[in-house]
């Protein structure tokens, strides 16, 4: 049984055994979350990002996968890496933010994390509306068959955490 949690907060500062970055293709950093978890997290997990864009993701990681590092100095275990897809008006991307959870959840499930902080994939520099953003945050985590046993959402803003929590509310039922 999975929880599904909601806190206003930092994601850099949630003591869970992994954090999702909401990171961009090139896995070498970026801002909002991913500048955020590489300056509180340490040099390590730039060293192992650039380990990774040297072997299996040359090209980078394509966007609704994910991937994990090492956490460095945060108080989580293991960042996982997930690409968000920027927003289109014009190209229902739904279906690859909906990935970004889900890989992200099965990356979880094989280093064993049971539980798991997420931020607003893509409601940044990636500009997706937020209430269709939390929608489909919420929906994914809930119907994802995963050993997670608490997945968090830490909404950065109170605008953020309304529109989840009102999205919660109005989950269709599973
Ligand atoms: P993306 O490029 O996927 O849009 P961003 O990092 O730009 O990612 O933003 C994603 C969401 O995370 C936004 O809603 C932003 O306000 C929020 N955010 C920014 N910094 C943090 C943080 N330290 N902890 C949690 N959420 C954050």
């Amino acid at each position: 049984m999975t929880n599904i949690t909601l806190v206003l907060g930092d994601i850099t500062e949630q003591s869970v055994d992994a954090v999702v970055n909401a990171a961009n293709s090139s896995l070498l950093g970026g801002g909002g979350v991913d500048g955020a978890i590489h300056r509180r997290g340490g040099p390590d997990i730039l060293d192992e990002c650039r380990d990774l864009r040297g072997s299996r993701y040359g090209k980078g990681l394509p966007a609704g996968q994910a991937v994990a590092t090492t956490a460095g100095r945060l108080p989580a275990r293991w960042v996982i890496h997930t690409v968000g897809p920027v927003f289109s008006a014009t190209e229902d991307r739904s279906a690859t933010l909906a990935s970004c959870y889900r890989a992200s959840l099965r990356v979880a499930d094989e280093l064993g994390a049971r539980t798991v902080a997420f931020p607003a994939v893509s409601t940044g520099v990636y500009r997706w509306p937020l209430d269709d953003a939390a929608r489909i945050a919420l929906t994914t985590a809930r119907d994802t068959d995963t050993s997670v046993t608490e997945v968090r959402f830490v909404l950065f803003d109170q605008r953020a955490y309304d529109a989840f929590e009102t999205a919660l509310n109005e989950l269709p039922p599973a």
